[in-house]
């Protein structure tokens, strides 16, 4: 299995249960030894969970697995081999049935500064920093003197810019604008409205997953709080310490978080095989056509939606890649004589937004849903997704301390800056 994500935990967890020790070696290759809960991610840039929380071990609950930590930057489908970039050095693993559920990264366009300027919000590491981050801007604005050189250097640095306004982007500002408010007494001359939160998207509208009328009671919400919302408009160009908009605008600003959608893993380029839109061309079995053993899912696949329009592929999400991971359990494990191997059909189940405070938009089943309702609904929704009961426990309870107790607002500075950058937080330049 390559990948440690939501497609290929979830096979794995299946594929434990269906094939004996006697009857399959099952290994993983990944780069963390944790299935990351990434819905919640917004929630660690706020601090209101534990990076740990969202991180689900590997090695306690995939007992029967070894895991291989590193990324896989090449497949020879003749040899049957894969070569893993590790920590400690490059490998060589052969493999007689081969998943590959390496996922997406952030898509970020060939748009000048933004390599080296915005930050993505996929991996933990950017989580992190991107929490400490801000919190060092709003710190070092503080004490900046009141002279005209101080003032322009204290908007800059009070200045974030989010583009994408999907649940990335737009949970994040929405989240991170209600938590900064919510500490403001740890700074002395500044004031939380001094910060100004522009969400950027050249759609037209916040949240289409989840359709005009959340999209528009999402943008009120954000409105209402002060956000700038601008729609049509994309990046230009980014500095360390300004942000060009396709309108001509140009922002003082020194963060900039990059959720401008997702791209499937660059893994996928590498393999000389058909693709749509990037993503890895797959049968409804999942299995890679023209190839004997190989199958692919999640995010880095196109997976046609056979409950929906089979000519597209099921959305990138989370809720697709895990049940398609259990799926590809079966039908591998069919080919070993165990089950009946079966298309991948799942409707889907709607999607929830959480926009900080008593917030959030949702749409379960076609339901749709605002305020505190879909805030309960989403997190109700977390808790039963996160897969083993130590996780749940423990955002329950983080979530319970955080409803009670002072906000949590200390810099830890462990991610260094030129490692939260999307190419290297993400792994996009090893291939
Ligand atoms: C902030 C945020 C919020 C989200 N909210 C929702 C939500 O509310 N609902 C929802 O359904 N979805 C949501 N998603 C989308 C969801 O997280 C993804 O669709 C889902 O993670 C896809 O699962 P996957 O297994 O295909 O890929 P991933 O979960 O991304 O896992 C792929 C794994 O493969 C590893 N990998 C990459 N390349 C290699 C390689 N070469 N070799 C080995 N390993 C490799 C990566 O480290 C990664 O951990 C959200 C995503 C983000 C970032």
């Amino acid at each position: 299995m390559v990948g440690e994500g939501f497609g290929g935990f979830h096979g794995l967890r299946r594929l434990e249960k269906l094939l004996g020790p006697e009857r399959a070696c099952l290994t993983l290759v990944a780069p963390h030894d944790y299935l990351l809960y990434s819905p919640l991610l917004p929630e660690v840039a706020t601090g209101v969970l534990d990076p740990r929380d969202i991180a689900v071990p590997l090695r306690q609950t995939l007992r029967r697995t070894r895991t291989v930590l590193g990324r896989v930057t090449s497949v020879d489908f003749d040899e049957r081999t894969v070569h893993v970039q590790g920590d400690d050095g490059d490998s060589e693993i052969g493999w007689d049935k081969l998943i590959l559920s390496p996922g997406s990264v952030t898509r970020q366009f060939d748009i000048p500064g933004v390599a080296e300027n915005a930050y993505g919000l996929k991996t933990l590491s950017e989580a992190v920093y991107i929490r400490n981050h801000v919190i060092a801007q709003l710190d070092a604005a503080d004490e900046l003197p009141d002279t005209p050189a101080g003032r322009d250097e204290r908007k800059e640095r009070l200045t974030v810019v989010a583009v994408g306004a999907g649940y990335t982007g737009t949970e994040f500002v929405a989240q991170m604008q209600k938590w900064v408010k919510g500490v403001e007494s740890r700074w002395g001359s500044i004031n939380p409205d001094d910060v100004r939160w522009i969400l950027v998207d050249l759609a037209t509208a916040v949240l289409p997953e989840l359709g005009p009328q959340l999209g528009a009671k999402a943008l009120r919400v954000l409105a209402a709080r002060g956000v700038e919302v601008k729609l049509g408009v994309s990046v230009e160009s980014a500095t360390p310490t300004s942000v060009t908009l396709t309108d001509g605008s140009v922002v003082g600003s020194r963060t900039l978080v990059w959720g401008a959608g997702v791209a499937p893993s660059p893994l996928i380029q590498t393999l000389g095989l058909p693709t749509e839109k990037g993503r890895l061309v797959v049968n409804a079995d999942l299995s890679v056509p023209g190839l004997k053993d190989v199958w692919a899912l999640g995010d880095a696949a196109a997976v046609p939606d056979l409950a929906g329009d089979p000519s597209t592929p099921t959305a990138p999400t989370a809720q697709h890649a895990q049940r398609q991971g259990i799926a590809v359990a079966h039908n591998v494990a069919a080919t070993l004589g165990v089950g009946q191997a079966r298309d991948y059909r799942h409707k889907d189940l709607g999607l929830v937004a959480d926009l900080g405070g008593f917030d959030g938009v949702a749409k379960p089943l076609g339901v749709e849903l605002t305020g505190p309702v879909a805030k309960s609904v989403a997190r109700g929704y977390h808790l039963y997704a996160l897969p083993t009961t130590a996780a749940k426990v423990r955002v329950a309870t983080d979530w319970l301390y955080a409803s009670v107790l002072p906000t949590r607002v200390v810099n830890l500075n462990q991610v260094r800056p030129e490692d939260a950058l999307i190419a290297k937080a993400q792994g996009v330049d090893l291939y």
